[in-house]
């Protein structure tokens, strides 16, 4: 494959190029290096935007009425749409999601579901990547959604400079979210399915969750919506738009980014390390026969590993 090639046709918007360039993300192809090499200097650029919650609550006709109101707003945007369970690949889920088509045919609209097959950090982190990807190929908005709330969804929403947390009710209640450590990263509340009977209750329960928590330098706000209807969707793009200027005018976006490069250099860091010396590990016939004779501990035999990975 030429990867130049691939990068330059990524830098050049063009979808096609993209598209190939987030499966080798998904399959964690060595040539991804090379690719992230040359388009890292042409990100920064993008805004991100989490779409986190349980199944069913609506998050993809949430997204689709995202995409139209960042349309309006003259904006380019790509939506990724991220399953962390599901081996296969983003196009034949992508086949299904008919709720999309309404932006099918518009070039400044993207939309590509995700899984991971063969990335070792896991959807931690093969998501930024093909969010570095998106950016890089001058969306100016990436929606990132996911499909559940187990840890690496939650990750993965923390992960964004909005992060919105989807109820609906029956679906899941506020305080099994809180046990997910889910309140704790939401920039935003939707209870959407506002049309349906128990929403105000899940606004309010909610809300009286929020005030048990310690005070935040944002409060993120609980808003009700009817994604089916469009109902309150305009207060939930101006309220995204709020806080993203909030998180640009404290710096509390440029500390979420550096917190976020932190957080992942960190774990490809340890990934690599981990494979060194599994394969150190394994190369060691002597480590483990002496090992076996029960001439040195496990202690001291990780002692000796660690210390011949240093020199
Ligand atoms: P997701 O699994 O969170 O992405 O949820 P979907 O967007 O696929 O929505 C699940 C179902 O709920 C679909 O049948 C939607 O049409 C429906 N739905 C979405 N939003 C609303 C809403 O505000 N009110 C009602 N009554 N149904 C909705």
């Amino acid at each position: 494959m030429d990867i130049e090639a691939l990068t330059q046709g990524v830098l050049d918007r063009e979808a096609r190029a993209v598209a190939r360039a987030i499966s080798l993300v998904e399959d964690g192809r060595p040539e991804l290096a090379t690719l992230s090499a040359g388009i890292y200097r042409h990100t920064g650029s993008a805004a991100t935007l989490g779409l986190t919650g349980a199944p069913g609550v609506g998050k993809s006709t949430l997204a689709t009425a995202l995409v139209r109101a960042a349309r309006a707003a003259g904006q380019r945007v790509a939506v990724l749409a991220i399953d962390p369970t599901s081996p296969y690949t983003g196009g034949a889920l992508l086949g299904d999601r008919v709720r999309m088509q309404e932006h099918a045919t518009d070039p400044d609209v993207f939309i590509r579901s995700m899984a991971t097959r063969g990335h070792l950090g896991g959807m931690a982190l093969a998501a930024p990547e093909a969010v570095r990807i998106l950016d890089a190929a001058g969306f100016d908005l990436v929606i990132v959604e996911t499909v559940g709330v187990g840890q690496a969804e939650i990750d993965v929403a923390a992960a964004t400079d909005t992060a919105v947390v989807v109820l609906a009710p029956g679906l899941g209640d506020a305080v099994q979210m809180a046990k997910a450590g889910i309140l704790e990263v939401a920039d935003v509340f939707v209870v959407n399915k506002a049309d349906r009977e128990g929403a105000p209750a899940v606004v309010r329960e909610l809300r009286q969750m929020l005030h048990l928590g310690p005070p935040r330098p944002w409060d993120p706000p609980v808003l009700a919506t009817a994604a089916t209807t469009d109902e309150g969707l305009a207060e939930l793009w101006s309220t995204i738009e709020e806080h993203a200027r909030w998180a640009d005018a404290s710096g509390a976006r440029d500390e979420k980014r550096r917190e976020r490069l932190l957080r992942e250099v960190e774990s490809l860091g340890a990934e690599r390390l981990r494979l060194e010396l599994t394969a150190a590990l394994q190369a060691d016939a002597d480590l483990l026969a002496r090992l076996a004779a029960r001439e040195v501990d496990p202690y001291g035999a990780a002692d000796e590993l660690a210390g011949r990975m240093r020199a």
